[in-house]
């Protein structure tokens, strides 16, 4: 599940320069029994198989040794994964993923060896195996190397709390659509304020409640007051 994920792109390359390291363990290397066995039917009754605890806390304590390394359990009852957190947890230096499957979970596992449980949005997925892929990803983009330029990664959408301004590429003109004139001007100033404007409109478009976390400018604040105007203007002659 993991190898085609790792084995492309831009993670792959990251792990070959050393920049990160992905390990991946398999459940059942720390079982005990002759089945190997990882899940089991829950009590009190009721559909599924549950993950045991056994093999997560011998996983985990013999991963993290001495060590205090924080154990993240992938979960859709998780603190919504944001980029801010991906931010935040490129800084660790070392950190447990948790991939749950069946039912989730032996609730004792959250209680006494996850640090925090992370979702990566409001749907149920069959494992958490793809929710560790996104983290790891996101995750990756914050460690400086491993996207070419950091100053990229600075301008993609949410790191300043609102979306990224549209991009365009050659041709300049394709099936009778062009490029908007302003980007072909040379006067970075005002691409920039286009720019800019195109962030406030498209976030305010569709994600206005990202504009409560974040400060504005006075004047990003005038454009932004121009934008809802409008909107509000086109949605009454509407
Ligand atoms: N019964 C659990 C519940 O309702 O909270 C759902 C279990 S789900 C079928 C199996 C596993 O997939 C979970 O233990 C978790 O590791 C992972 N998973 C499912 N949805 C996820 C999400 N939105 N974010 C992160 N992990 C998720």
């Amino acid at each position: 599940m993991f190898g085609s994920v790792f084995s492309g792109g831009i993670v792959k390359k990251a792990i070959e320069k050393g920049f990160i390291n992905v390990k991946v363990h398999d459940l059942r290397d720390y079982t005990s029994g002759k089945h190997k066995q990882v899940d089991d039917r829950p009590y009190g009754g009721s559909p599924g198989m549950v993950l045991k605890p056994e093999p997560l806390f011998t996983a985990i304590e013999r991963l993290k040794g001495e060590n205090s390394d924080p154990v993240y359990l992938m979960s859709p009852q998780g603190n919504p994964f944001t980029s801010r957190m991906a931010e935040q947890m490129a800084e660790i230096p070392r950190m447990i993923l948790i991939c749950g499957r069946y039912e989730g979970v032996d609730e004792r596992v959250i209680q006494h060896l996850v640090t925090d449980e992370v979702s990566i949005g409001d749907y149920v997925l069959t494992g958490g195996e793809p929710a560790a892929v996104v983290i790891i990803d996101a995750v990756s983009r914050f460690i400086p190397g491993v996207v070419g330029k950091m100053e990229s990664v600075k301008r993609d959408s949410f790191f300043s709390g609102i979306f990224d301004y549209p991009q365009y590429t050659r041709p300049r003109e394709y099936k009778g659509k062009k490029v908007p004139e302003i980007l072909f001007s040379g006067n970075h100033n005002r691409i920039e304020k286009w720019r800019r404007k195109k962030m406030l409109e498209k976030t305010w478009k569709l994600r206005p409640e990202l504009f409560n976390e974040i400060k504005l400018s006075p004047e990003e604040n005038k454009i932004l007051e121009e934008i809802a105007l409008k909107e509000s203007k086109n949605n009454e002659s509407n």
